[in-house]
């Protein structure tokens, strides 16, 4: 049975991916910090030690005491936003954790990393859909703590012979039964939008309508947590390296986005154009080919409205969210 470490298992994509390795009979050990993950996020069959990446002998003590065979590194500060006020505390977070991280694993003889990447990386893309060649541009604190990261992995690849693989995400949306999407302050729009629908708020805001886009809003491309977790399954398979997009490769605009979660929720979600957002680009939409042909990756959740009908399932189930 193969022993994975993971990294911010506590958080969305983390605790969903967790659950998935315990199915399919990995040993898992979490290890977050819980400031911004949930404590009953995590999966009751994977061991939980908390502690923080920033924290350097912390790390080397875990990895020395579980010796796993690879680590999946989730833990990370995400809020493009956010990291547009507080830059300095991204990059401590996460380039200096996973540089922590990564020396506690070289030293402890663990050489695979799949790592958490985001397609904030290629900043405005001047070509759609993207793949894996485009020019890495970053347009937020967010994006260049995530790059650095990747660039600092190539190095210890070609010098220490590190195995990283680079999961480079689209928007994550959707939920299993048990584990779904949370934060707080919530930002992201598919919450957002079912807070309204639950009464829990009046409205949604979108943020801008004169985009270079059909209706004028963003345009994203949503992908289920469940068919992202699985990619860092796959990718744990020896010899793989590199990195991967994974979207669904098709994109959707805000309006377009609020619309299906009228017709799945049955509510009318009054929705009202406020400004832009800084730093959002008119479109991203991931060609997800080299992870389908080298990974074996094939998402399940093809339609935007079955994303949305399992994270209403989870909202509904878990109206308050985690409880801790
Ligand atoms: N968005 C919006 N209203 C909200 C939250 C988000 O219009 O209350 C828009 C946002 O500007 C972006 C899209 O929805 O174009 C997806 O945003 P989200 O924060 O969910 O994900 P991101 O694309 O930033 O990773």
């Amino acid at each position: 049975m193969k022993k994975i470490l993971v990294a911010g298992g506590a958080g969305y994509i983390g605790s969903v991916t967790t659950e998935m390795l315990c199915d399919q009979g990995y040993k898992v050990t979490v290890v977050d910090n819980l400031e911004r993950g949930f404590r009953s996020s995590l999966d009751p069959r994977a061991e939980f030690i908390q502690g923080d990446l920033r924290n350097r002998q912390e790390m080397f003590d875990i990895l020395s005491e579980v010796k796993p065979q690879a680590v999946i590194h989730f833990a990370a500060y995400i809020e493009v936003g956010e990291s547009m006020t507080v830059p300095l505390a991204f990059f401590e977070n996460n380039v200096s954790g996973s540089l922590n991280l990564v020396e506690a694993m070289l030293a402890a003889g663990c050489k695979k990393l799949i790592f958490s990447s985001t397609c904030a990386t290629y900043g405005t893309p001047d070509k759609i859909p993207m793949d894996e060649s485009l020019p890495q541009h970053p347009e937020s604190a967010y994006g260049e703590s995530k790059l650095i990261c990747e660039k600092m992995f190539t190095w210890a690849q070609k010098i220490h012979g590190l195995e990283p693989v680079f999961l480079r995400y689209f928007n994550a949306s959707g939920a299993t039964e048990e584990r779904g999407e949370s934060h707080n302050p919530e930002t992201h729009l598919i919450p957002l939008v079912l807070q309204v629908a639950q009464g829990k708020r009046d409205k949604i805001f979108l943020f801008g309508d004169d985009y270079l886009t059909p209706d004028g809003t963003c345009i994203r491309d949503y992908i289920h947590v469940k068919d992202l977790a699985q990619a860092h399954i796959l990718a744990l398979k020896e010899g793989i390296s590199g990195a991967f997009n994974l979207g669904n490769g098709k994109g959707f605009s805000v309006k377009e986005v609020v619309e299906t979660a009228r017709k799945v929720t049955g509510h009318p979600i009054p929705a009202e154009v406020k400004e832009r957002r800084p730093g959002d680009p008119d479109q991203l939409i991931s060609k997800s080919d080299k992870a389908m042909e080298v990974l074996g990756w094939n998402p399940q959740y093809t339609e935007l409205e079955d994303i949305i009908q399992s994270a209403w399932k989870w909202h509904q189930k878990y109206p308050e969210g985690y409880p801790e």
